[in-house]
């Protein structure tokens, strides 16, 4: 079941409350069923919400409240949805504005924060620079005058971090995911996926051990502890000796959302089980595969003979490159030549295709072949 912008209900109903200071226009975070930000609206709007129940109160605001007649409400300040709101994922457009809030209003050389920030082209564009997120970075007029028509290295100037295309924004404009994730007041609420998005660091864990994966057309396993076990179609990369990933191959990254959604320490158990990875069915070199950042990946459930969910992606969604994602993984860590590391998805299949006993599994790339895998129901203990 999936109820569509639900944050989006017109906001008749409260106005036998009288707006007291502004309180109703005061912004409240608004969660997605699964905890992710979805949208910041006035508090008129989240008392319709909760008043028509779609949905409850993660936090209200201190010591705030609305009166009316025969009633006293708490103001809220962090509200949840009921029920998982689907919508496209936001485009974030590139613009002055946008490098700004990606770089945090900071010069990207000098750390300087304040006023008279501009954008730089880090390869000057009469250089063949080019204005895109990779190459525009935020810069404090001193460093711009400092660097002139010249590359960092020329000047003998250091980025503070690679900059990069925010590719993938979960359904808040960037503004508004930027606004929330300052305000201290909801800072402990935004999603840890959210914040893990916009860290340098990546999110990695430990999957399996080849005892737990399976062959294509090998079964994959419900944990008998999970009730929202979900498919997470991926490209896995082969580490060789060095960053750059050696050869390509699909994944399923089998996981037990409930059991991870419930608490983040579950992660391991949600995630490490019988049949909880399958990977296949070719090894694709890098010399072969042409573009890794291009590609596509389509997922499909079949139960009973009918496609109840298909959805597709690209390595173009990717937010992290490979060699990135390897440099970490590497970092202090020995990593034996031959290990897959696989990467996230772009494919959230909702709960009405939580994984059954009997449904089977199709990824298919036209880079990668067709992995395909059955489910089974693993026994209770
Ligand atoms: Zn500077």
């Amino acid at each position: 079941m999936s109820e569509r912008a639900s944050d989006g209900t017109h906001s008749k109903g409260v106005t036998a409350f009288p707006d007291h200071g502004g309180l109703l226009s005061r912004p409240v975070l608004v969660l997605n069923r699964n905890f992710e930000p979805l949208n910041v609206v006035p508090v008129r709007r989240a008392m319709v919400l909760l008043l028509k129940g779609k949905a409850e109160m993660i936090k209200p605001a201190d010591g705030l409240a609305l009166h009316a007649a025969r009633q006293t409400l708490p103001v809220p300040s962090v509200v949840r949805l009921m029920i998982y709101a689907h919508r496209p994922p936001a485009k974030v457009r590139l613009n002055r504005r946008s490098i700004l809030l990606r770089d945090d209003y900071t010069c990207q050389y000098c750390g300087y924060q304040g006023p008279g920030l501009t954008v730089d082209h880090v390869i000057p564009r009469d250089r063949g620079g080019k204005t895109d997120w990779d190459n525009l970075v935020a810069c404090c007029t001193r460093c711009n005058a400092k660097k002139g028509n010249r590359t960092p290295e020329e000047a003998g100037m250091t980025l503070r971090k690679r900059p990069r295309k925010p590719a993938y924004l979960p359904y808040m404009g960037y503004a508004k995911l930027m606004q929330a994730l300052r305000n201290p007041d909801w800072h402990d609420q935004t999603d840890i996926y959210t914040r893990v998005y916009f860290s340098d660091r990546p999110e990695l864990f430990f999957k399996a051990t080849l005892p737990r994966c399976s062959p294509p057309f090998g079964e994959i396993g419900i944990r008998s502890d999970s009730t929202f076990t979900a498919t997470e179609p991926e490209v896995a990369v082969v580490v060789g000796d060095g960053n750059e990933p050696i050869a390509f191959t699909l994944c399923n990254d089998v996981s037990a959302w409930d059991i991870e959604r419930e608490n983040p320490l579950y992660l391991p158990q949600s995630k490490i089980f019988l049949g909880c990875c399958a990977f296949g069915p070719m090894l694709v070199t890098r010399e072969q595969i042409g573009d890794p950042y291009a590609i596509e990946v389509t997922c499909r459930i079949i139960r009973n003979g009918t496609v109840i969910f298909e959805g597709s992606a690209s390595t173009a969604q990717m937010n992290r490159r490979f060699d990135d994602l390897i440099a970490f993984l590497r970092r202090n860590n020995p990593i034996p030549v031959g290990t897959l590391l696989t990467t996230g998805t772009g494919i959230m299949p909702p709960p009405e295709a939580a994984l059954r006993e009997g449904d089977i599994v199709e990824m298919e790339s036209p880079q990668l072949g067709k992995l395909v895998n059955f489910v089974r129901q693993l026994p209770p203990p």
